[in-house]
Parts: structure tokens; sequence; C-alpha cells
């Protein structure tokens, strides 16, 4: 590395520039690792995944307490919810996930870490606080922002987004949420349950728009029963301080002017990739409205520089970002070309019911020209879903000409850890048969997974075809009872 201070930099301390930093440090390349905040571990830990779950757990929990009555306990009178000793909680939760991301951590496995914003000066160095550092290789894994998008008014009022929403001194009234993606669906329900009112305005005709129809509606639908009001293809037109509350102005589904008014705006509406102040027009990375501009290997329009997580624009997941940085070790540092698959790539909206995805789902497949049949199991049939109260929601499975599975989507409890069963099974290529065969933990919710499988095979297995075949061999005498003779 002749020349160069670094074998290898990276701009960004979250999910994939971490993953980067460690698996090269590790590996011996020397590395070097810039992060803009104080602190390490990006939107995930301290604006994303860290807090929303914690806060979704919390606002169940008392989701649970208020509904006490439907477990046979007695029905309690929950008081109000103290939403700063819930966000004291969140708080605390991200502090000890935090000492897994700490400078000393990185130190310890070989990289060094920085604090300060770097601009590229040329295609292999970055001014950094005041000095020139030089990489052989660089990875950009800013991440992404919240897209605020340009409603009359918007810039006038206190909005919020993922930014301030955990740590709100006081639980909000009312909250009128731009956007039914995941962030606004989860958020949505969390506040809902937690005592908030909730408005939800999307453009779309359904929550959830990556997802098909009827699995989104019925998180939509669970919703509603609990009390947040949906206002779909409604387009946002602007935005007025009222006092103590905040007006919306919006053209309904019907084309009419209507209005609503809260105390709190959460704009959820997309993210936009953190590509501001690099200096990346200077050097010619091309960037365009989604992200960096990136081949299957990661590498932007100069080779060895990388582009990593969400500020890609690819998929927007913590997972995704982690594997994307393994991509980009295994290109950068071991210098064996590999392409990133997102064929399997799974993903959850931890809503109640969770909805989860993997592969194709049939607004995919239509959109592929791909022939596909459906199979789809409720989880009202399901021992422990109805032991636990949980029985709402489908397993939904695609299965593609050849019968062979190409996509599983789930919406219903604990869907995603379900979804992992399927991990397995497409990507190790697993055959329906094994699967079906496989025996599972009786009573597991898990078992919904089994019992797809089986479905397929049921009218397979049960055929006239092979009913005759055994009666002919073993000369089975047929049913013993019910109105319908076995056919001779
Ligand atoms: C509310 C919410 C909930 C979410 N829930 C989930 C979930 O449940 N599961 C899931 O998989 N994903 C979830 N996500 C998405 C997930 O947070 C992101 O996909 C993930 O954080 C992307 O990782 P990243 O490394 O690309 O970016 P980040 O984790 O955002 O890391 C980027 C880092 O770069 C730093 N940075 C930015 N600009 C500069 C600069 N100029 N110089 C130096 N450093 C810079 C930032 O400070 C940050 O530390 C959620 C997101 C939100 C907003």
């Amino acid at each position: 590395m002749a020349g160069y201070d670094y074998d290898i930099g990276v701009i960004g301390g979250g999910a994939a520039g971490l993953t980067v930093t460690s698996g090269s440090a590790q590996l011996g390349a020397k590395t070097l690792l810039i992060e803009k905040e104080k602190e390490l571990g990006g939107d995930c830990l301290h604006f994303g995944c860290v807090p929303s779950k914690t806060l979704i757990k919390t606002a169940h929990v008392y989701h649970m307490m208020k509904n006490a009555g439907k477990y046979g306990l007695p029905q309690v009178d929950a008081p109000p919810v103290d939403f700063k000793t819930v966000s004291d909680r969140i708080k605390s939760v991200i502090g000890v996930i935090q000492k897994h991301d700490s400078k000393e951590r990185f130190c310890n496995l070989g990289a060094r870490v920085e604090f300060g914003e770097p601009v590229f000066a040329d295609e292999h160095s970055v001014r950094l606080n005041g000095k020139t550092v030089s990489a052989k290789s660089w990875v950009i894994a800013t991440g992404s922002s919240p897209f605020v998008p340009p409603i009359d008014g918007l810039d006038t009022i206190d909005y919020i987004t993922n930014k301030e929403i955990f740590y709100l001194d006081r639980l909000p009234r009312s909250m009128i949420i731009f956007g039914g993606g995941p962030i606004g669906s989860e958020m949505g329900q969390a506040f809902n349950r937690l005592g908030t009112k909730v408005y939800i305005v999307d453009r779309g005709d359904q929550i959830l728009g990556k997802e098909d129809k009827d699995m989104a509606d019925t998180v939509k639908q669970v919703m509603e029963s609990e009390g947040v009001v949906f206002h779909l293809n409604s387009s946002i037109e602007a935005v007025k301080h009222l006092g103590n509350e905040n007006e919306v102005i919006f053209k309904d589904s019907e084309g009419r002017t209507a209005r609503l008014s809260a105390e709190t705006i959460l704009v959820a509406v997309g993210r936009t990739p953190n590509t501001h102040g690099l200096g990346l027009e200077r050097i010619g990375v091309r960037v365009n409205r989604t992200g960096i501009e990136v081949d299957q290997r990661l590498r932007t329009s100069h080779r060895h520089i990388y582009a990593a997580g969400d500020v890609n624009g690819g998929f927007l997941f913590t997972h995704a970002a982690g594997y994307e940085g393994g991509i980009v070790v295994s290109n950068a540092v071991f210098r064996l070309p590999r392409k990133a698959d997102y064929t399997y790539l799974p993903w959850c909206t931890y809503t109640d019911p969770e909805l989860a995805s993997i592969g194709m789902n049939e607004k995919s497949a239509r959109a592929a020209g791909i022939n596909y049949s459906v199979w789809v199991e409720a989880f009202e049939n399901n021992d422990r879903s109805l032991a636990e109260g949980e029985k709402i929601g489908k397993i939904k499975m695609l299965l593609d000409e050849r019968e062979k599975p190409i996509g599983v989507q789930i919406a219903g409890p604990h869907a995603g850890d379900l979804v992992s069963e399927w991990v397995a099974v497409l990507n190790g290529k697993v055959k329906l048969s094994t699967l079906a065969a496989a025996v599972h933990p009786y009573p597991t919710i898990g078992e919904i997974n089994k019992k797809i499988a089986g479905t397929f095979f049921t009218p397979k297995i049960f055929s006239d075809r092979i009913k005759k075949g055994l009666k002919f061999f073993f000369n089975l005498k047929g049913r013993a009872c019910g109105p319908e003779p076995f056919e001779e």
C-alpha cells in the first residue's frame, strides 16, 4: 500500500460501516473508520430499529394490560403513560447496546476510529479535521435521513421524524403521521396503544406499499380495530400551525379538500441518502435520486470506492447493510469478486401482527411475468396461536410453475421469527417435501410452516388415484363412516 495511509477507509459508523471495519481490521487490513456523530452505532441504534422495537414492546405490554380481560384476568384500569419514563427505558437499552459499538472495541480489533466530517479531496484521500488522510480503498456507508417532502407550510411548524419521536418529553394527545410505510405503521400502532389519537395519511391505496395488499390489509384492519384512523388515496397539500395544534389540509380519496388537526405531526414518507457534504461531485462518484450508484459488487463509478447500506438506496434494512458490508470486505480486502444477491433477502414490519416477507410476493411475481400458484394457511388453525389469543393472520406461499417455492409472506404472530425457517429452506434449496415431513415441536406457532408445506401435498397424497391403487394392491375396504361411499 505504498503511498497510502490506510488500506481501507470507512465513512459512517452504522451497520454497514461497522461490519466493514470489524471484518477488514480482523483480516489485518489497516483500517480507518470516520463517524460524524459523537458515538458509533448509526440510525439503527439511536433512531431506528433499537428504539422502535423497545417502544413497540412497551406499547404491547400496555395494550396487554388494558386487554387483560380477554385472557380471563381481572380487567384493569391502566393509568396514563408517562412518556418520559418510556423514553428513559429506550435510552437505557440503547446505552447497553452502545457498549458493543464503542470506539475501544474497534480499536481492540485493530481499527482506528476518528470523529469528524470528511470531504473527498481526490479519489484516494479525504480532508478530515484539518488533515489529509489517504486510503487505497474507501467505503461510503453514511446511511440515510428522513425525506421531508416540499409541503406548503411544513417548514413553519415543529414536525417530528424518527430522530425526535423516541425522545419526546411527554405523550402527544394526537398525532398525524405522513406515510403508512413501515415506520409510520409501526409508530402509529405503538403510539395509539400508548394513548395518542393517531391518524395516518398516505397517497397509496394500501399501507406498506411494497407488500401484497391482502397481507397489508390484515395489519391495517387490526390497527383500525384498535382506533388508528387511515386516510388512504389522500395527498397532503398544506400544513398550518393553529395555536396548540397543527392542521393538515389534504385531498381525500374522493378528491375533496379535507382537514385534520393534531398536536404532533410525524413525517415518515421515505428516506433520502446521506451524500451531501462528502465532495462526491468533485471526484465524480455518481449519485442518483435514491442513492450512490453501485454495481453488483457495490463498487461506485470509481472501482476502489464502495457504497454499502442505506446510502446506495437498495434495501433499507440493518441486515441488508450488514450483508453488504460483508460483500465489500470480500471484494476490497480478500479481492474475491463477490456480487450482492437479494433474491432471498427477508424483512419484517414489527406491527402487531408482524408482516414478514422473503422472496417474491404476488406483486413482484406479476411484475416479473412469472406464473405462480398461491397456498395459504390461517393462524386460526394453529393450536398455539389459539392458546396465545393470536389467531389473526395467515401465511402465504408462492410456487412457480415447477412447483418450487419462490416466496413466502407471513402476517401473524412472530412472523419475523417464523420467516427464518424459510430463509434456510429457500437459501438451502430444501425440498418442500422435506419441510412437510420434518417433525416440528407441538404446540408451536412455527408448525404453520410445516402445515403450509403439507397443504400443498395433501391433495396429491389423498387423491382418488392413490386410494384406488391402495384398494387394488392391499384390498382396503374404504370408508367406515360418512355419507359418500368410496368410489368403485
Ligand atoms: C424508525 C426506524 C426503524 C427501523 N427499524 C428497522 C428494523 O426493525 N429492522 C431493520 O433491519 N432496519 C430498520 N430500520 C432501517 C435501519 O435503521 C437502516 O437500514 C440501517 O441503519 C442502515 O445502516 P447504514 O449503516 O446504512 O446507515 P446508519 O446506520 O444510518 O449509519 C450511517 C452512519 O454514518 C454517519 N454519517 C453520516 N454522514 C456522515 C459523514 N458525512 N461523515 C461521517 N459519518 C457520517 C451517521 O452518523 C451514521 O452513524 C429502521 C429505520 C428507522 C428510521
